[in-house]
């Protein structure tokens, strides 16, 4: 992309409303505009960063063997009246009703309507397991929208529903899920620690939040700092492998990490003093299982091999995708904007061309532009005539990972600047060297793919 064709709306003043790092950025980078307390407009930049992070979901939920649909964030009343949640959900809830009259409502969330399309279609034990997803807007007329994307009002949500015969086989997808979500959030460049939670108004007794730690967080969380050194990295795990899944639920969740709903003094002064923290986090996801509790209030029962009906087993699972783009800031920036971590970042890396109309210049860029784009990846060419402090403090706050700088100074001994935004380091090399160079950072990533 060719920055004088791109549309980045970049802000010089940080925006009064703004109260946290994460908010002030995705305002001035031009990525979000307000339309309604919590409800954005999401602009190219930020739309870009949107949909790789989804991408990287939908990737990681199908390769746990989870299959993507789409169900309408409009609903109709009557299965929520049917489930007793219609009552239950309070204001959160926008009800709304159509010209008939009839009562209809804005998804806050989606298990009565799995469950009703799973008791249409499955009545037997031989169509399981299965877990169904789908990435889809949600609405929660939340008390206080506030600090941007992280609480909106409408915000974007991979939402996911385990059914199985059996406790046995949910807590076996429960355990998928934590798998999935590990690798997802660490391919975001994040981590998150899974901790202890509250089941809420969705219920349950087996549930795990995922906590990005952050002063900015809204949850307090007390852990064992030894969770902190965790990573799933790149192993290779076999999904329909219990034990394997199981191994992993039980390596990142035996030490002690719990939001403060569930937190238990006595149990965490067990944990050495020194590795005893309380800090806060940002809660960018959760898992539950539930039992049978929708699926007896909505009679999806199966069949098992016994021939006897019973109430099918369940879970939900979600992801908050919108939420993320505030939380992978809130944990990469510096006072200068934000540091996209290599998977999800818009573009891969920036080209900044020191002066803009010289010949030599100008096609050093366009043959940079070329070999990175024929290389599969996406650069950002900044070939407006502007000051290069200016085209600098853009790159910066947009927060592309790497940047080239290309000047006619550098060009007549042959090289051009790579540097990277993380370190502030840069090096001088060939234009070739360069793009080699940052090919083979990108080939260390599966960053996923934006529009
Ligand atoms: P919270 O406690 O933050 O209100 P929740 O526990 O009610 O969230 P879940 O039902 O678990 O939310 O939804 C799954 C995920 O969706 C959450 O982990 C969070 O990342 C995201 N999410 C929930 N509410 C919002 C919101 N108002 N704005 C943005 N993301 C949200
Ligand atoms: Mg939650």
């Amino acid at each position: 992309m060719r920055l004088s064709r791109y549309f980045l709306p970049v802000l010089k003043e940080n925006p009064s409303e703004a109260q946290i790092v994460s908010h002030r950025y995705m305002l001035r980078a031009g990525m979000i505009k307000q339309s309604a307390a919590g409800i954005y407009s999401w602009l190219p930049l930020g739309f870009k960063v949107l949909k790789k992070i989804e991408t990287i979901v939908h990737e990681e939920q199908m390769r746990a063997g989870h299959i993507p649909m789409l169900m309408p964030t409009l609903q109709s009343a009557d299965l929520w009246k049917e489930s007793g949640r219609y009552d239950d959900y309070g204001q959160e809830m926008l009800r709304i009703s159509d010209r008939h009259g009839r009562d209809m409502l804005y998804g806050p969330t989606n298990e009565e309507l799995i469950t009703d399309i799973f008791r249409s279609h499955i009545g037997s034990y031989k169509d399981l397991p299965l877990t169904l997803y789908h990435i889809q807007w949600k609405f929660r007329d939340e008390i206080r929208p506030r600090f941007g994307v992280m609480r909106g009002r409408e915000f974007y949500m991979k939402d996911g529903y385990n059914f199985d015969l059996t406790k046995e086989d949910a807590l076996h997808a429960y355990n998928r899920h934590l798998v999935s979500y590990l690798r997802s959030y660490e391919r975001m460049g994040l981590q998150a620690i899974p901790m202890r939670a509250d089941g809420g108004p969705i219920g349950g007794d087996y549930t795990h939040e995922f906590l990005v730690l952050a002063e900015t967080g809204e949850s307090e969380v007390f852990y064992d700092s030894a969770v902190t050194d965790l990573t799933f990295g790149d192993r290779a795990i076999d999904y329909d492998s219990v034990e394997q899944c199981q191994g992993v639920l039980e390596e990142f969740t035996s030490k002690y990490a719990r939001t403060d709903e569930t937190h238990d003094e006595a149990l965490f002064n067990e944990v050495p003093e020194e590795r005893r923290r309380v800090a806060r986090g940002i809660e960018v996801g959760q898992i539950f299982y539930f039992g049978t509790k929708y699926s007896e209030a909505l009679g999806a029962n199966v069949q098992g091999p016994d021939g006897k009906q019973s109430p099918v087993h369940m879970g939900s699972h979600g992801i908050g995708v919108s939420r993320l783009l505030g939380a992978i800031i809130e944990a990469s920036h510096d006072e200068k904007g934000i540091i996209w971590p290599e998977g999800v970042t818009p573009f891969h890396c920036g080209i900044v061309n020191l002066k803009q109309g010289d010949a030599e210049a100008d096609a050093a860029c366009e043959s940079l532009y070329e070999a990175l784009t024929a290389a599969g990846l996406e650069p950002l060419y900044d070939d407006r005539k502007e000051r290069a402090g200016g085209k600098f403090a853009t790159m910066d706050l947009i927060g592309l990972p790497w940047r080239i700088t290309v000047g006619p100074r550098g060009l007549k001994n042959g090289v051009v600047e790579l540097t990277c935004r993380r370190s502030g380091e840069s090096e001088e090399l060939s234009p070739e060297a360069a793009v080699q160079k940052i090919v083979e950072i990108y080939a260390n990533h599966q960053t996923g793919r934006g529009f």
